[in-house]
């Protein structure tokens, strides 16, 4: 966590959304953003994310989940957009 505040991620009842795959992959990546949107530190989460993912070797769980509200795709188009 890049921040003091706690994410509504860490409490959160059922954390696989965040990972979700398989037939429920799109319901609960909609559902983990919408989550997301309501987080106190999203800003801060999608900086730590983003500047971490690629650097530090064996982060997959960042590459592959939803965070900041964004999901890796997203992320991956963000900063292609940005470079
Ligand atoms: S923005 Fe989303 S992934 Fe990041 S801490 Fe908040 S709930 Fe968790």
């Amino acid at each position: 966590m890049a921040t003091d505040l706690p994410g509504l991620c860490v409490d959160y009842p059922n954390p696989d959304l965040w990972f979700a795959g398989g037939s429920a992959r799109s319901g609960a990546i909609r559902k983990a953003i919408r989550i997301c949107g309501n987080c106190p530190c999203r800003l801060a989460c999608l900086e730590y994310v983003t500047e971490t993912e690629l650097s530090i070797p064996g982060a997959y769980g960042h590459r592959y989940g939803v965070a900041g509200g964004l999901t890796a795709r997203q992320r991956k188009l963000a900063r292609k957009a940005a470079a």
